[in-house]
């Protein structure tokens, strides 16, 4: 087996390969069999961040195939800011629109109502963590109001709490036990993201103020929780529902705005008025001509890619 591995000078890949003090990320060029799967030096793979979201049967498991997503959303947390908002890039520019597809597709584990899946899937989960990074990520995630619409439309049920609840969610030692109370905090965080750029969302579900009496009870119900998201994400969507606060929602917006990198690490530009967005993916920055050209090598294999189907034997 034959690693490819993107060696150029200036790229983000090479620069974190080489920080010691960064987990090193390898990209794969492409994703398919007759490659090695790209590692973290803690044992994660990209490759199984994809995978573990898309659930590709045909591809033979890697050794740590059954990480939960969730762990590994958790170790991506870990990495450092500017690293993460390159990585966040990266990730984006490759696999958004499989997990976007995945999310809105009948896959019948994301309708199973007693299944963990069901509330708040893995390729939610990874959304949501590539919407925390990047306006980029959240316009296209807005023009699919139906990932948001259905979630909503979950919470809207009476019972909502308690069938997330009940659900089994296996653990996997060494691990930490998956939780509810992260679930629900994920679930309220990718709405109150998603609301953000309510401006451009087509088509909000009609019964979204019904959340209000609920977002409220929530909030006291879980004001104890060691999930902090719960109380504060209650609290803020009852807020961004009723549209009183533009003032939050700009400044979040802002924030966002300004996590936007170069594609090149060792470039400083940031900040969404001094960087342009790639045509293919929509997703990663550059500077500049000049940077983008030296990326090219390296990002034309990611560049809105999606999972590539590994051809069967
Ligand atoms: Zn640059
Ligand atoms: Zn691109």
């Amino acid at each position: 087996m034959t690693q490819l591995q993107v060696t150029h000078p200036v790229s983000i890949t090479s620069a974190l390969l080489n920080a010691s003090t960064n987990p090193a990320i390898v990209f794969a060029p492409q994703l398919s069999s007759s490659m090695a799967p790209p590692t973290f030096p803690n044992g994660l793979t990209l490759y199984e961040i994809g995978f573990a979201a898309l659930k590709y049967p045909s591809v033979p498991p890697p050794p740590q195939r059954n990480i939960p997503l969730n762990n590994i959303v958790g170790a991506l947390q870990h990495v450092p800011p500017a690293s993460q908002h390159h990585m966040i890039a990266q990730i984006a520019s490759q696999y958004l629109n499989a997990l976007i597809e995945y999310q809105k597709s009948d896959e019948p584990i994301l309708h199973d109502q007693s299944s963990s899946e069901y509330y708040m899937s893995n390729a939610l989960l990874l959304i949501n963590f590539l919407m925390g990074g990047s306006p980029d990520v959240c316009k296209r995630a807005a023009q699919h109001p139906a990932l948001l619409n259905d979630v909503i439309e979950k919470l809207l049920e009476p019972d909502f709490v308690d069938r997330m609840k009940a659900v089994d969610r296996p653990e996997v030692p060494p691990f930490p036990p998956p939780t509810f109370d992260a679930d629900f905090g994920n679930v309220l965080q990718f709405v109150s993201t998603m609301l953000l750029y309510r401006d451009e969302i087509e088509g909000l579900h009609p019964r979204i103020s019904e959340l209000i009496p609920k977002l409220r009870e929530w909030k006291r119900t879980f004001r104890n929780s060691p999930v902090k998201t719960i109380k504060n994400a209650s609290e803020r969507l009852v807020d961004q529902i009723q549209g009183l606060d533009p003032t939050m929602i700009s400044m979040m917006r802002r924030m966002q705005e300004n996590s936007l990198v170069c594609g090149i690490v060792s470039c400083r530009v940031t900040g969404p008025e001094r960087l342009t967005v790639c045509n293919g993916c929509k997703i990663q920055r550059y500077c500049g001509r000049e940077h983008q050209k030296a990326d090219w090598k390296y990002h034309k294999h990611i560049c809105n890619k999606g999972l590539v189907e590994p051809a069967e034997d």
